[in-house]
């Protein structure tokens, strides 16, 4: 199979918005448990100084002695940083606060916005016997240094925005710096998809906003929605991925298909 051969290239995606709770973190944890759970062999890197996919993931202090500053630093490669979750199939590289300081640590180097895409090139090398499949990088709410970092070392980016008022504002934003890294680090990005997060039927801007995307983005943005649900949001004061906390859940059964979506994408490019 594909996942078993040597030195494929896993596929790597980003996730990213520069506004906070808009459910990043969330995709990243329950699309790659998603993933996982269909077969694929997949890591987590979080580039969030906040730390909250490795909270919610379960993965405690002891656990997050080489994270990713450490890598981002220089002091650690990145296989040196990744800890085993409680999902078979789903690894994580861990954030601490730590990661904070290292813009400033890093600021006038040349390399500074090719450090995690160096480091995902010497993953592959490391993992030639059962190599990662999907590389998910989840992303601080800001445009900054890590995430230049993140959208320079990915193949594409998958872009959470929920379903409120100003939803459409902050994407432009982000095209625009997609758009910037493109012509100035990683000519190869492209958007894989935009994903409607915290969709609520009984609300009516809800559906408008739903409209204006899908009239703005086109098929970009994928069919399946993730529906508000309380199950999602008490997961992670769990340790869980939703889909290990409530595989029955109105929002798991939205992540399974949300990766079964990208899987699909992802077969269409191969064979263009
Ligand atoms: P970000 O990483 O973009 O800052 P999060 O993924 O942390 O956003 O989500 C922000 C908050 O919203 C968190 O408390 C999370 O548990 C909650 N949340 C995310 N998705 C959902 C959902 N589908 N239903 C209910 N709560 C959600
Ligand atoms: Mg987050």
């Amino acid at each position: 199979s594909e996942a078993g051969a040597r030195g494929v290239k896993p596929r790597i995606l980003v996730l990213a918005n520069q506004k906070g709770g808009v459910g990043k973190t969330t995709t990243a944890i329950n699309l790659g448990t998603a993933l996982a759970a269909i077969g694929e062999k997949v890591l987590i890197i979080d580039l969030d100084p906040q730390g909250n996919a490795s909270t919610g993931l379960g993965i405690d202090r002891k656990s997050r002695q080489v994270s990713t500053y450490h890598v981002l630093a220089g002091e650690a490669s990145l296989p040196e940083s990744i800890t085993e979750t409680v999902v078979p199939g789903l690894w994580l590289a861990p954030s601490t606060l730590d990661l904070l300081g290292v813009e400033l640590e890093i600021a006038n180097e040349r390399d500074r916005a090719h450090r995690l895409r160096a480091a995902i090139q010497g993953l592959a090398a490391d993992q030639v016997k059962e190599p990662f499949t999907y590389v998910l990088i989840d992303c601080p709410p800001s445009l900054n240094l890590l995430t230049i970092n993140a959208l320079t070392a990915a193949d594409a980016v998958l872009v959470p925005l929920q379903c409120e008022f100003f939803a459409l504002e902050g994407l432009s934003q982000l095209l625009t710096t997609v758009e910037q890294v493109r012509s100035a680090l990683n000519p190869d990005l492209t958007i894989h998809g935009v994903v409607l997060t915290m969709f609520d039927p009984r609300n009516n801007l809800s559906g408008q906003v739903v409209a204006d995307v899908r009239e703005f983005m086109g098929d970009k943005v994928y069919e399946t929605m993730i529906p508000r649900n309380v199950r999602v949001s008490e997961a992670p004061s769990h340790g869980k991925p939703v889909l290990l906390y409530d595989i029955k859940c109105t929002g798991s059964q939205a992540y399974l298909r949300l990766a079964s979506e990208v899987i699909q994408r992802e077969r269409a490019l191969r064979a263009a």
